[in-house]
């Protein structure tokens, strides 16, 4: 049990780490190279939020009036206008995304001024099989806000719980009570949006795995399609927020285990399907049923039932992945702002894999999707001797197959079931530069 820990912690991007390259000139390059009229999905990054909740590790920008979002929305345009001039003929937007901050921040009117405007840039679909999905602060939304969101188009919600213990909420300077959440989950359902999702974080201050449970019961009593156990990463250097958190009231790593003990218990019996890397869904959601049919795939969002693709990720410090391109934009607004303002793309890094690195990227998607990586195939599938170019991942893996997270049969290595609650570490054995918290 030595890894047995939660792994939410988002691992998406291999590389995980993007820290140099001329991301302008790969992303214009990327899109360049595209086959024309190959689908490309939508990830719009809205950075706003009211109040700093003391875990937050994201590139958020406060603020306490969505009037202060204008030249922001003014600057997303501009990016839409240059990247869709670099764009040959694109088919109708199936797959969108809108994540934050909170992007309920907005008010109903700069919402549909955004969705106006992508439709405009793109073209987004109206198809019923559309997937369109929103993240949600429950804070900032109330029943007239998802009517309006359903209106414009989106199908797909994925609603911040975090915790419910009320003790942990002011510990976490987040308070939210499950009455905002339930009327919420209600009224999404009764809208007929699918596959909702709940955040929830373990690990979080004064966290218990009583309260904790109790957390988890009422959330399994909503029903969401969806959960996600995202795990909290302390590292208040980095995050100015976690500044704000007391060190002794984090609960130690004996608790977090407890935690998610008593947290597989209840999605066990709960009939939850353990997916990986902290997402669990209903045997009856889309997640689940791909996972049964060997087609789960990944995106820069997390687990999806869609064919992997290439993902245009606009605004400050968003992600895009273009064929084998990878660029983030400018993290700071600043940055972001000066560079559309000069006309320019606002990618600020980007790095395109060779033969060897999309070896290794394959062979994290087969571990992170099907569970199961075999090397002759790998290899045969990308011209190299997979074993050789692999043999410091391998070597890395060494003690998870001794821990009983992995099993290796000859070329093939399988992730167990207890491996699957690890699985950050397995993938990041092919990535040395990620560093997954223990
Ligand atoms: S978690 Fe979301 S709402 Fe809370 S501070 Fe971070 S971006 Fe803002």
């Amino acid at each position: 049990m030595q890894f047995h820990d939660h792994d939410g912690s988002h691992y998406l991007t291999y590389p995980a780490r993007l820290d140099a390259g001329d991301g302008a000139a790969a992303l214009t390059q990327a899109l360049s190279e595209r086959p024309p009229g190959s689908p490309l999905a939508l990830h719009v990054r809205l950075p706003f939020c009211r109040q700093a909740c003391r875990f937050c590790a994201s590139q958020r920008v406060p603020s306490s009036d969505n009037r202060q979002a204008e030249p922001y929305l003014t600057r997303l345009d501009r990016e839409m206008v240059l990247v869709s001039r670099l764009l040959g003929r694109l088919p109708t937007v199936q797959r969108l995304h809108w994540g934050g901050g909170a992007p309920a921040f907005l008010s109903l009117d700069q919402m549909g001024d955004l969705f106006d405007r992508l439709d405009a840039r793109f073209g987004l679909s109206e198809d019923r099989g559309r997937d369109f999905s929103i993240e949600i602060d429950p804070r900032e939304a109330n029943v007239f806000t998802l009517r309006h969101l359903q209106a414009l188009g989106f199908n797909r919600l994925s609603l911040g719980v975090q915790e419910l213990d009320l003790r942990v909420q002011k510990a976490i300077n987040r308070i939210q009570p499950r009455v905002l959440t339930e009327s919420l989950v209600d009224e999404a359902e009764r809208l007929g949006f699918h596959s909702l999702n709940l955040d929830l974080i373990v690990g979080l201050p004064l966290q218990t795995p009583r309260g904790f449970g109790e957390t988890l019961d009422q959330v399994i009593a909503m029903t969401p399609a969806r959960i996600t156990l995202r795990r909290y990463a302390h590292l208040p250097e980095r995050n100015r927020p976690q500044r704000e958190i007391l060190t002794e009231d984090l609960p130690d790593a004996a608790t977090r285990l407890a935690i998610l003990e008593a947290a597989r218990e209840r999605l066990d019996d709960a009939g939850y399907v353990h997916i990986g890397l902290g997402q669990f869904a209903r045997p009856d959601d889309s997640l689940a049923q791909a996972l049964g049919e060997g087609r789960l795939a990944r995106d820069l969002q997390g687990y999806t039932h869609y064919p992997p693709g290439d993902q245009l990720g606009l605004g400050v410090a968003a992600l895009s992945r273009v064929g084998d391109t990878l660029t983030r934009n400018a993290l700071s607004l600043a940055d972001y702002e000066a560079a559309l303002d000069a006309s320019r793309l606002p990618a600020g890094v980007g790095h395109r894999l060779d033969a060897v690195e999309r070896l290794h990227r394959d062979a994290i998607e087969a571990l992170a999707c099907r569970r199961e990586l075999d090397l002759t195939a790998l290899s045969q599938a990308h011209g190299l001797d997979a074993g050789a170019a692999l043999a410091g991942a391998l070597e890395r893996l060494a003690p998870f197959c001794q821990a009983g997270l992995l099993e290796r049969h000859g070329e093939c290595l399988r992730v167990t079931p207890d491996g699957l609650w690890g699985l950050t570490h397995l993938l990041a054995a092919f990535d040395p530069e990620a560093s997954p918290v223990s």
